[in-house]
């Protein structure tokens, strides 16, 4: 696959810019000349075959010679909502979730997390979005929302069909995450939200909220997952024979 970059404003014409980033890179990383063959996405789900014109300090102008259409996404919305852990953890579990085609992040204010991003973070995480969908391929950006709280996301997920919660013991059936939709395949829901906890756990209110709300249960096995592997394991195994 040739060399992706991600065009922050929709390609409309014959001509795309590059700048920030993205031009650092092509310049800096990839001694950007005139003549070579790059491909572009800004994100609308199109992929653009496209040739360096002009190479300037900070900033490339390259000509769009085709555009394609090229789904890399799920056949279902699918929503991550977790209480981010810190540091290269969260960056490690954005960058995993943007590969294995997670729509949105909804990163998760319960009783127990440790503070949520705020503005400047997300937007750090935002960049890592990019890098990873540059590298998988995907042409939709995944979204990575304002920190919500447990009781804004169940009152905002409450139509979403299949909803899934991982807690540990309890009432947790560990066949749903196999078979997430219990009669019928998942593709056929056009959402799924599923979410996961903080180090510290749901607190006994949390769970309790979400099963009244109508969520279900999950459990991820029989050992304790730090944040980052749950979420992971959790999204790995419902998009499985999708
Ligand atoms: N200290 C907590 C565990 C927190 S692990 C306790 O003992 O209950 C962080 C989050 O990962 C949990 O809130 C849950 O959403 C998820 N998780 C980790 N291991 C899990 C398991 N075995 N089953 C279900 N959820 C799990």
């Amino acid at each position: 696959m040739a060399e992706r970059f991600f065009v922050d404003q929709p390609i409309a014409g014959d001509r795309a810019v590059l700048a920030g980033p993205e031009a650092h890179h092509l310049i800096h990383v990839m001694r950007a000349k005139p003549g070579m063959r790059v491909v572009l996405f800004d994100g609308s789900g199109v992929e653009f075959a496209a040739e360096v014109c002009d190479v300037r300090r900070s900033e490339v102008t390259l000509a769009v010679l085709d555009r394609t259409q090229v789904d890399r996404e799920l056949p279902l919305r699918l929503v991550l909502a977790v209480a981010l852990p810190k540091g290269d953890r969260q960056k490690w579990l954005i960058e995993k979730a943007v590969e294995l085609g997670v729509s949105q992040v909804v990163p998760l204010e319960t009783a127990r997390s440790v503070a949520q991003p705020v503005e400047q973070a997300l937007q750090r995480l935002r960049r890592t979005v990019i890098e990873a969908s540059k590298q998988c391929g995907r042409n939709r950006l995944m979204e990575l929302s304002l920190p919500r709280t447990w009781a804004q996301l169940i009152r905002g997920t409450a139509d979403i069909p299949l909803r899934l919660l991982a807690h540990p013991g309890g009432q947790g059936d560990s066949s749903l995450i196999r078979d997430p939709q219990a009669g019928g395949h998942p593709s056929s829901f056009p959402s799924m939200v599923v979410a996961i906890g903080p180090e510290g756990g749901f607190s006994p209110d949390e769970l309790r909220a979400a099963l009244e709300a109508g969520w279900q249960q999950v459990v991820l096995g029989t050992r304790i997952l730090r944040v980052e592997t749950a979420a992971i394991f959790l999204v790995a195994s419902v998009i499985q024979g999708l």
